[in-house]
């Protein structure tokens, strides 16, 4: 594959919850900051100056707290790392159409489209990003360019946070030769200490081995391992239309909760917070999933559909109980539950598909919108209002 410019761009949001923190509290800059659950919780992110200390993801909160004592430990409560997000990615895509979102935090670019003529044309307008990001949102990120998206999300990581690398076509080898096998997609940490005790410890180390060697170390798999060890790598950036436009919010207990009622009226509640910003997208969603974790990182997920999609909290809920119970089938406590809207659609060309009554609903729900968004914590919940509306 040869590509006259290097137009893949992966970018990685650096500590992205404790940045999204950070941003809420700027007397947090500079801390040791870390973002997790204090009674039982694990470590989600943790700021450069607590990882200087020890702190590291995944860790419990305890030992956290053991290795770093003046830890500030923040719990994950304020639900904007959802918010944060989709307007990164929305930054993202004023500068291309094509931007693949692989979680909360980081994703794929490509340029192609953007008709750049010149390498520095392009690194002028990724760092432009980069800084549009910090200015708009208080956050960093870390990217990195090249011709293709292995190599772009390696380039990413080369140099956190606030990283900005850039591998010219024909440079992916040689940019990989320095770097720990461990870059090598696929290569954790049970095979990382098998092939250091072979010896291979860096990528190049791989090139001085024949076919026979490679074959004893990685299997059938070995010519894959051996392409990526070169920077090759001819995936597209793939736009997932669900996966780039879901809306989701969790919620992680202080303690395991065993009563459904108390699950079904959260997962209910999960519903009256993500609409409104549905509705101020302009988006209708089809699909609800309905989440469920168990103690020890247990997860088991149930999804449905409604025939046409909506923008309204109350047809969603005739969903909660069905979508609950079949996720829910160990009866053991529940540690986390989530809620996901998908199969998102943008409004318009179908508005006389929906009844006069749903009409009224919404123009009730957008009265409610506009009182939320004043803040005002005491105004009636969506959901309950909703709720008691005629279907
Ligand atoms: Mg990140």
């Amino acid at each position: 594959m040869s590509r006259i410019l290097p137009t893949v761009v992966h970018l990685d949001a650096d500590a992205f919850f404790v940045s999204v923190e950070q941003a809420l509290d700027p007397t947090l800059r500079g801390k040791k900051v870390a973002v997790g659950g204090r009674e039982r919780g694990i470590i989600a992110s943790a700021s450069y100056e607590a990882r200087a200390c020890g702190v590291y993801t995944p860790m419990p909160s305890k030992l956290a707290l053991k290795v770093c004592p003046d830890l500030i430990l923040v719990s994950h409560g304020h639900g904007q790392y959802g918010p944060y997000s989709r307007r990164m990615f929305d930054l993202c895509e004023s500068l291309t159409p094509l931007v693949q979102r692989n979680s909360i935090d980081e994703g794929y670019l490509d340029l192609a489209p953007c008709g750049f003529k010149t390498l520095p044309e392009i690194e002028t307008r990724v760092r432009a990003l980069q800084q549009r990001i910090w200015d708009d949102l208080q956050i960093t990120a870390s990217f990195g360019v090249a011709a293709n998206k292995l190599v772009s999300a390696i380039a990413s990581k080369a140099h956190k946070p606030r990283g900005f690398t850039v591998v010219p076509p024909g440079a992916e080898a040689e940019f990989l030769a320095t770097l720990k096998i461990n870059v090598i997609p696929g290569v954790g940490k049970k095979s990382e200490i098998r092939l250091e005790a072979a010896g291979i410890r860096l990528v190049r180390d791989l090139f001085a081995r024949t076919e026979t060697e490679l074959q004893d170390l990685f299997g059938s798999t070995w010519p894959e391992v051996l392409a990526m060890a070169r920077g090759e790598d001819d995936r597209p950036v793939a736009v997932d239309e669900e996966d780039a436009k879901s809306y989701s919010t969790q919620e992680t207990f202080s303690r395991d909760i065993a009563d459904f009622t108390e699950i079904e009226r959260i997962a209910k509640r999960m519903i009256d917070e993500l609409m409104p910003k549905i509705r101020e997208d302009g988006k209708r969603v089809k699909t609800m999933t309905v989440k469920v974790r168990y103690p020890g990182m247990e997860d088991s997920s149930t999804g449905r559909s409604l025939t046409e999609a909506t923008d309204l909290e109350a047809p969603f809920y005739p969903l909660v109980k069905p979508l609950l119970q079949a996720a829910w089938t160990k009866r053991r406590p529940l540690r986390l539950v989530s809620v996901r809207f998908s199969s998102v659609e943008t409004k318009g060309g179908q508005l006389e598909m929906f009844g006069q009554n749903e009409d009224k609903q919404r123009r009730l729900a957008a009265v409610l919108d506009k009182l939320n968004e004043r803040g005002r914590k005491s105004v009636v919940q969506h959901g309950h209002q909703l709720g008691r509306q005629p279907e």
